[in-house]
């Protein structure tokens, strides 16, 4: 039997507007080559000048995991050649990184585990390469540079091999992304290539002290891809081992598509890079009184929240849907502030507002159906002017029509009726046509009395209060 041996690095995109060693913009998605000056295109004699944004939100990536922040680190020049780096060389750091020591919580079935951060380290982003043709570079007639990237600010974040399964792998790079999001500092997005997770792997016996020879799976990008590069590479692994064939160290790619690892290229050692330090820049020096001011800075982190919410009274379903994306929370707490009850409010966006707005492709940060709306809903219900029933078709209403929710109300005509007068004229008629069933009520038939509330409900298009009218139905067939 073996066990499975996992390291993961992990490269966060940092949201400064400008990129690490010049001020071109980061946007993503501009045309190609666009955002570019002869600092990031790697013209000779050009000159980086340090972001200072992009090194305080690498500090509060380190503070917020718990790590040792090097009040002195050096940047240094990692060589290779490759299409994507017209300078030659990436600016990283190597052995003086900003962040050393950390750690973060998973949680994986109920069970929390530790695992250690070995370092932070700040470097800057490779262009990106679009092979013409084909997916991959195999099989493409040609590809075309895109330079925006180049230079862009990134963290790497290396955890130690603490990991022992694909479960708490995913749990791993959730954990760690979602700390990033609500630090502000990364948008996450592993689509547009903001997150990405390297995945060294290795077998041993079970039982063993002694760590197997690794592989290490580049650029995996997305969770469900996580899982199963693991789960294959791990089958793969077994396999050799098992016929007695030892594994290479290399660097492979995962293919979604076969759900299948293939070698890319034998793993290289960092000598082989020629680290040396980046004549260009001082070294980058940290005062104390920074770091503490960073620490006082820290936002609310999720984990915050969740137990914040959960002295709220809310369900731990509602709670990881309002902490599933920094927006949905924002949304939720200005609700609450507005004046929402924090229980009512959880169930509707957790609810109704999140399938409308995924339908309506609405964001929570930019929607219509603001906070003050939800909020003007809520009250509408409470104070019985609209039923639950109705306030769903008054939401949907509101998203299309951009109508404030007392609007449509009023636009509709599309009032609760509460009135009891009125409802007991309602009532009568509707059992003075229905003495058959009127009845059986009276036999003891409880549910024939559901038969009469929705013959009432469809007279009223749904607008009668329900409740009223249940008791309304009860009276008024005992005073018969
Ligand atoms: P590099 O990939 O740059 O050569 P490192 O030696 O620092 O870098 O290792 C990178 C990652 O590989 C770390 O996350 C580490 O925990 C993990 N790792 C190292 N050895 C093993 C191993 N035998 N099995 C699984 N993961 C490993
Ligand atoms: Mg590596
Ligand atoms: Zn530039």
């Amino acid at each position: 039997m073996y066990e499975v041996v996992i390291g993961i690095e992990v490269h966060a995109q940092l949201t400064t507007n400008t990129k690490l060693f010049c001020g071109c913009s980061t946007q993503f998605g501009d045309l190609p080559n666009t955002n570019v000056c002869p600092v990031c295109l790697g013209m000779p004699g050009a000159l980086p000048v340090l972001n200072k944004r992009a090194v305080e939100y690498s500090v509060m990536a380190g503070v917020a995991l718990d790590c040792t922040i090097n009040r002195t680190s050096v940047f240094s020049r990692k060589n290779y050649f490759y299409p994507d780096l017209p300078k030659g060389y990436q600016i990283s750091q190597y052995d003086q990184p900003l962040c050393l020591g950390g750690g973060l919580d998973i949680t994986v079935d109920g069970r929390s585990k530790r695992i250690g951060i070995t370092r932070i380290h700040m470097e800057e982003d490779a262009g990106k390469l679009l092979h013409q043709g084909a997916d991959t570079i195999s099989g493409s007639t040609h590809s075309h540079v895109d330079l925006n990237r180049a230079c862009t600010p990134l963290i790497e974040i290396v955890s130690e091999p603490d990991i022992r399964s694909a479960a708490e792998a995913r749990a791993y790079v959730e954990t760690l992304r979602q700390r990033l999001l609500y630090l502000g500092i990364c948008d996450g997005n592993m689509d547009e290539g903001s997150l990405r997770a390297d995945i060294n792997i290795s077998l041993r016996p079970t039982g063993s002290d002694q760590f197997g020879t690794r592989t290490e799976i580049k650029n995996v990008n997305s969770f469900r891809s996580i899982e199963r590069a693991i789960h294959s590479e791990v089958a793969r692994q077994t396999a050799l081992l098992q016929a007695g064939t030892p594994v290479v160290q290399q660097t492979r790619q995962y293919d979604d598509a076969t759900q299948s690892t293939r070698p890319l290229r034998d793993k290289e050692d960092s000598h082989d890079y020629r680290y040396f330090p980046e004549p260009d820049l001082y070294p980058l020096t940290i005062s104390d009184e920074w770091i503490t001011h960073i620490r006082s800075q820290l936002p609310e982190l999720a984990e915050q929240k969740a137990a914040r919410y959960g002295e709220l009274g809310l369900s731990q379903f509602e709670i990881d849907v309002l902490l599933s994306d920094p927006s949905v929370s924002r949304y939720f707490e200005s609700v609450t502030a507005l004046g929402g009850r924090p229980k009512d409010s959880a169930k509707w966006i957790v609810g109704d507002i999140n399938a409308a707005f995924k339908e309506t492709k609405q964001s929570f940060d930019d929607t219509r159906f603001s906070p003050d709306r939800l909020v003007e809903l809520l009250a509408l219900i409470e104070s019985g002017k609209i039923s639950g029933k109705m306030a769903k078709d008054i939401l949907v209403e509101c998203i299309t029509s951009g109508k404030s929710p007392a609007e449509s109300v009023a636009a509709s005509g599309a009032s609760q009726i509460s009135d009891t007068s009125e409802l007991t004229q309602i009532v009568d008629k509707i059992l003075d046509q229905n003495l058959d069933v009127v009845e059986k009520v009276k036999g003891g038939k409880s549910n024939s009395a559901d038969f009469l509330m929705g013959q009432i409900m469809r007279e009223t298009k749904g607008r009668a209060k329900p409740d009223l009218v249940k008791s309304l139905i009860a009276d008024r067939i005992a005073a018969r």
